[in-house]
């Protein structure tokens, strides 16, 4: 939404308002995906993660004294009010930058993990890869040290830390982060099986959660996961296709201003969810 039309809103008080009543009531979920330490001047904005961990400070500082922030168990077994927070990728920097301030504002998450830059960070998701490269270094590793903090994907020290965290939850997005829409059959299957069963080993415990690469899916896409035995999945819009614990909403925050926030989590930019149980 247009950043006046959002100003305009929140001067009117009636997100503040609806917000007010919605947050006693109902629940949202919430997606961010890279933290990065800070800006870096020599790549455009647009290459960096949205948030820096200063970003997602103010954001938490925000939701903190308005919701209540829900653990997966909470969320699915329970009735409470509150926000899910989510984190898709899996960045090695959800591990460095979001997961100390998880800890200090005693914050549970899903972290949803793309596999194939667990087992080789530096394999980065097609999305980041061009961009990454344009800007690497063949001779300076020194030059090279953004990479570390906008693009690699956490490694397996990284991942079990995060496994081994009370408030973390691990949570596939697949292999290769794929369009699933768009993949052959084998392919479909092989990403949203074979990232459960990898993650399992490594982590030893069960992933019951899928959250579908760039919101992307359909029927095909939705029968696959639960075939798999996950037990819910995270879309971004939900298409409403009927099986509502697969087709979750997500709402990402891009921006601290409150104005946005105020918007965003008003329930007007997206119904709250409903109580949904496995
Ligand atoms: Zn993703």
């Amino acid at each position: 939404m247009n950043f006046y039309i959002q100003q305009i809103l929140f001067y009117t008080g009636i997100p503040f308002l609806v917000g007010k009543y919605w947050a006693q009531r109902k629940r949202f979920v919430v997606m961010f995906h890279g933290i990065s330490t800070r800006k870096y001047d020599h790549i455009p904005h647009s290459a960096q993660p949205h948030l820096s961990a200063a970003d997602l400070e103010i954001i938490l500082q925000w939701i903190k004294p308005r919701f209540d922030i829900l653990s997966p168990y909470e969320f699915f077994n329970t009735e409470k009010p509150g926000i899910l927070l989510t984190f898709d990728d899996g960045f090695s920097n959800n591990e460095t930058n979001a997961l100390p301030l998880l800890e200090s504002f005693q914050a549970p998450a899903i972290f949803f993990i793309t596999m194939q830059h667990v087992t080789h960070p530096r394999n980065w998701l097609p999305a980041t890869q061009s961009q990454a490269l344009s800007y690497w270094s063949e001779t300076s590793e020194v030059e090279n040290s953004f990479a570390v903090d906008l693009f690699d994907g956490m490694n397996v020290d990284q991942l079990l830390r995060c496994a081994n965290h009370p408030l973390i939850t691990i949570g596939s997005h697949t292999l290769s982060h794929p369009f699933l829409t768009q993949s052959d059959p084998f392919t479909l299957a092989f990403e949203i099986n074979e990232s459960k069963r990898l993650l399992e080993s490594l982590i030893r415990r069960p992933v019951d959660f899928f959250a579908y690469p760039t919101g992307d899916y359909n029927w095909t896409v939705m029968d696959a996961v639960k075939n798999a035995g996950y037990h819910a999945a995270f879309a971004v819009d939900s298409l409403e296709l009927g099986s509502p614990l697969f087709e979750i909403s997500r709402i990402g925050l891009y921006q601290t201003n409150f104005a946005y926030l105020t918007l965003k989590l008003s329930g007007l930019h997206r119904a709250p969810l409903p109580f949904i149980n496995f």
